[in-house]
């Protein structure tokens, strides 16, 4: 049977854009086709546009809670198709059915934080900023925003920002990204079912076309991109061009630092899930142990190598592997692939020793895209494999001597998304929170990604553009502070 071909959502209707390109959607997992997405393009993205600045006025000027309220039921319907959605997920992105529910459970969050839009969005006021004179600062929508979105988080992604949008009165255009458009496509089926008016909601499927369409249409007020720091750098400039607001999330290389006085099984266990999770796919990934001392190096490796070895590597949906608490599944596709076993060579090129070798392992179905967990020692700061995001199951390790000398690696380095540290000591974790240049800091945490009510983003070429996502961060984001000083002078009646 013929894969389908997906289909736009624009003014409250399913399209099919006329006379563009089809991409297959490829399952990692096996190299199957699962469907077929259209690469739409400038005709398509202008269509959404008009929709959306259309029903903005009405949107804007619909009660904050009553546009709070049509989460509810979209809640109630994520919940009744968690089934359907967590396996479309796994199915076009292949991490593991955990790993989804995860997702699943974050994106939901975010929804819930956006239901108190009713507060969020609240203003200011100084009574008597002046003799006589008020000031004050409302928190006004401003139109038409738009995501860019990557393949690494199909649904939770969309959700840092599509329900803080809508909440506080803009109205929203979402583009998938081509390799995983299925999820979006499903969660857009459930969102047609809760009555938003035409045209609130819309979501584009496409790849770089469609994306600088969405750049160059000079109806969005502002575009939220979430994807490599290469395209990152390119949405920043054109946005700044255009003058439209920006968020611009960007690629990463986590660094993990082990103090000689950490909890060695726990923090070994703690990395595990962090590197080798989604295969390596998560923007908050470990994929650079800093070991302080010779000893912290030996004693890391002697647990990490065998615990790495023992992870399995699985087609997720395979349901003998459902009760594993990590399964390592495909890489996103073929090219990734290709370019994470080249990534290996020049590390091994450049001095690196190979303590685990993911690269041969037989591969749980013939047509998927599977590297095992693999494990590069001796690696130096500014070695091609730590200077480049890897993003998948391989980590270097390093070894420095002072947790200086590890804040300095962390600190040098061109990404600064997340960084942990390992430690027992109250003094090693202050410094280490004060004086690295990461967005998110764990302590004793491999994954330090922040819960829906706390801004998420990184620093330094993670993130272009100076704001965060979630929470109040994305509050801000979409509202425009209106700045109102009122007199009134007495009056005779
Ligand atoms: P990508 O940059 O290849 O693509 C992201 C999106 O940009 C896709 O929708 C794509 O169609 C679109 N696009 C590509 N070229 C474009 C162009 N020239 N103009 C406009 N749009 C364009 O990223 P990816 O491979 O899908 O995602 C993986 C990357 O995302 C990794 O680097 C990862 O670290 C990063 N990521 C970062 C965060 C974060 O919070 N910082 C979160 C998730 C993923």
């Amino acid at each position: 049977m013929a894969a389908e071909i997906l289909k736009n959502y624009i003014n409250g209707t399913w399209v099919t854009p006329e006379g563009v390109d089809c991409l297959d959607v490829e399952n990692p997992s096996t190299g199957g086709t699962i469907a077929r997405v259209p690469l739409s393009g400038e005709a398509d993205v202008e269509a959404a546009v008009c929709a959306a600045r259309e029903a903005f006025p009405a949107w804007r000027d619909t009660p904050v809670s009553r546009r709070a309220s049509y989460f509810y039921p979209l809640l109630d319907l994520l919940r009744e198709n968690e089934e359907r959605l967590v396996r479309t997920l796994v199915a076009e992105m292949g991490k593991s059915i955990p790993d989804a529910q995860a997702e699943m459970k974050r994106m939901t969050e975010n929804i819930q934080v956006a239901c108190g839009m009713p507060i969020l969005q609240q203003g200011d006021k100084a009574v008597g900023s002046a003799a006589g004179i008020d000031g004050e600062v409302i928190r006004l929508p401003l139109g038409v925003f738009g995501l860019i979105a990557p393949f690494n988080f199909p649904a939770m992604v969309p959700f840092w920002f599509v329900p803080y949008a809508l909440a506080t009165g803009n109205t929203y255009i979402v583009k998938p990204s081509e390799l995983v458009p299925c999820t979006m496509h499903v969660i857009t089926e459930l969102i047609d079912r809760i009555g938003l008016p035409p045209g609130v909601f819309n979501m584009i499927h496409g790849g770089q076309t469609a994306g600088q369409a969405m750049l160059g249409n000079p109806g969005i007020k502002g575009i939220s991109f979430v994807g490599s720091s290469r395209v990152c750098r390119k949405v920043a400039t054109r946005c700044a061009e255009t003058n439209k607001r920006c968020q611009a999330m960007g690629s990463a290389k986590n660094h993990l630092v082990v103090m000689p006085d950490a909890n060695m099984d726990e923090a070994v266990r703690n990395m595990i899930t962090s590197c080798f999770g989604c295969a390596g796919q998560r923007c908050m990934a470990a994929s650079a142990i800093v070991c302080v001392g010779e000893m912290v190096e030996k004693e890391v490796l002697a647990r990490l190598v065998p615990a790495a070895r023992d992870v399995v590597v699985a087609d997720p949906l395979d349901p003998a592997v459902a009760d594993q608490p990590v399964v390592v599944g495909p890489v996103i596709s073929r090219e990734a692939k290709e370019r994470i076993l080249g990534l290996i060579e020049d590390g091994l090129s450049e001095g690196a020793t190979l303590a685990l070798d993911g690269r041969d392992i037989a591969p749980p179905n013939p047509g998927g895209h599977y590297i095992g967990p693999t494990v590069l020692t001796d690696v130096r700061p500014g070695m091609k494999v730590h200077r480049t995001e890897i993003f998948g199951p391989v980590i270097v390790v390093l070894k420095v001597d002072s947790l200086e000398e590890a804040i300095a690696v962390v600190n040098e380095h061109e990404y600064g998304n997340g960084a942990s540290i390992y430690t027992r000591s109250g003094y090693y974790a202050r410094r280490f929170k004060l004086e690295t240049e990461a967005g998110m800091i764990g302590i004793n945490v491999g994954i330090p990604a922040p819960v829906a009510y706390l801004p998420f983003g990184g620093m330094k070429s993670s993130q272009f553009a100076d704001i965060k996502t979630q929470g109040k961060a994305a509050v801000n984001f979409f509202t425009e502070d209106k700045i109102v000083t009122e007199r009134y002078w007495p009056e005779e009646f």
